[in-house]
């Protein structure tokens, strides 16, 4: 059964809050690290859009009809059609894939996507597996 949008825009705005939490924190450090003359100026500010782009637009989500998916246009037409809800997007392997490559052959300033992507991730874990204990109750209740 498909969820209402009213509970869509509900986990979007739980997944993103989640993400973008620990960003004022993480400013703070990169303005030290900048500050410090430990790094310069482009990746700290790249790791922000890249932390940004994976809180706001590609998430896990983007498997599902989601705000995500909406603002990749075409592309998060053919990635809903191409794949299942939860299944590849969601798997901490493929986003560890993914952060390998980005890393390999982008640069370190792509590893601003891990905490918002595996924060994403595990909060879903952590929902289903909390909604599958409600229903082992419900059924211990009934019977
Ligand atoms: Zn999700």
């Amino acid at each position: 059964m498909p969820a209402s949008p009213m509970v869509k825009m509900s986990n979007y705005d739980t997944h993103k809050f989640l993400g973008l939490l620990p960003l004022p924190l993480v400013v703070v450090f990169l303005w030290m690290a900048y500050d410090g003359g430990f790094a310069e100026i482009e990746p700290l500010i790249l790791i922000l859009v890249w932390w940004l782009l994976h809180t706001l637009v590609i998430t896990p989500d983007i498997d599902t009809l989601s705000i995500p998916s909406k603002r990749l246009g075409p592309l998060g037409w053919i990635i809903r059609k191409l794949s299942k809800h939860r299944k590849t997007w969601h798997s901490p392997l493929f986003w560890a894939v993914y952060f390998g490559l980005s890393y390999n052959y982008l640069g370190w300033w792509t590893l601003g996507g891990v905490f918002p992507i595996y924060c994403h991730i595990y909060v879903d874990i952590i929902t289903s597996w909390l909604n599958r204990r409600k229903i082992i109750k419900l059924l211990k209740k009934l019977f």
